[in-house]
């Protein structure tokens, strides 16, 4: 699956996930067509492969974030009864996709990459910045990266004028595998809210599956496997 969608640019890249059936949401296709792969990626950007963007870490593979984009969509868009969605990007790498989710939140909208390693932090900030549209997303404050570590979440307090804010998260994306479903994280789902989370089920990292973690509107919480990846782990940061 992982070379299928491979393209010679950008928008033949979108247009081979939607033929392959990885990308059916057409919000999700506008949003992959605005944001160029080539800024994050440093090579082969318009392969459906991860690449590596040092510290040990990767781009996820195209087809990855068509996936993750599409089943956190309905709680990543605004709607009357969310009209500033807040989202959490965890491991933000290349910033890829934090980007491509601040394409999705609407005027009022909020996404926070945070990542543990501060060199990653800024790399996602510095190719955000190569494109005028990102530069516009960092500048009107609809997207921000922050260091720490990502299993204790993050607080971003609402912002001054911001309507149904709160300091949750309406949609949570973890983009490194998690040992486990970290309390924390899981407190500050709004309700309802949905994370998606790669989790080490047996904790070698030989079985790690995707999991959709759904709050209701009264707090209930229901786990959905969705299907079996391979992710670099949540850690703490090298010394
Ligand atoms: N979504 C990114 C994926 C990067 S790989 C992209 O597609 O570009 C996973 C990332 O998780 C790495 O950048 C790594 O530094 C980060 N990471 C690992 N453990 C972390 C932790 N405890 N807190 C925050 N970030 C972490």
């Amino acid at each position: 699956m992982a070379w299928r969608s491979t393209g010679v640019s950008n928008s033949e890249l979108v247009e081979n996930l939607v033929r392959n059936g990885m990308m059916k949401d057409p919000r999700v296709k506008a949003a992959f067509l605005k944001v160029d792969r080539a800024h994050y990626s440093p090579r082969s950007p318009y392969e459906d492969a991860p690449q590596s963007i040092g510290h040990s870490a990767t781009i996820s593979a195209p087809h990855m974030h068509a996936t993750a984009t599409e089943n956190l969509i309905d709680y990543i868009v605004p709607t009357d009864a969310r009209p500033a969605p807040r989202v959490l990007d965890i491991g933000s790498g290349s910033g890829y996709l934090t980007h491509l989710m601040a394409e999705l939140v609407g005027d009022k909208g909020l996404v926070v990459g945070v990542e543990h390693i501060r060199e990653l932090k800024e790399l996602g900030e510095k190719n955000m910045a190569k494109g005028a549209d990102g530069r516009a997303l960092l500048d009107s404050g609809r997207v921000k990266f922050g260091v720490g570590d990502g299993r204790k979440g993050w607080v971003e307090p609402a912002r001054e004028g911001e309507e149904g804010g709160g300091e949750g998260w309406d949609a949570i994306h973890v983009g490194a595998s998690a040992k486990e479903v970290h309390e924390e994280l899981l407190s500050q789902l709004k309700s309802p809210g949905r994370m998606f989370i790669p989790v080490d089920d047996d904790g070698a990292g030989w079985s790690q599956h995707v999991w959709n973690i759904d709050k209701d509107e009264n707090g209930n919480i229901s786990r959905k496997r969705l299907f079996g990846v391979r992710y670099v782990p949540l850690t703490d940061p090298p010394v």
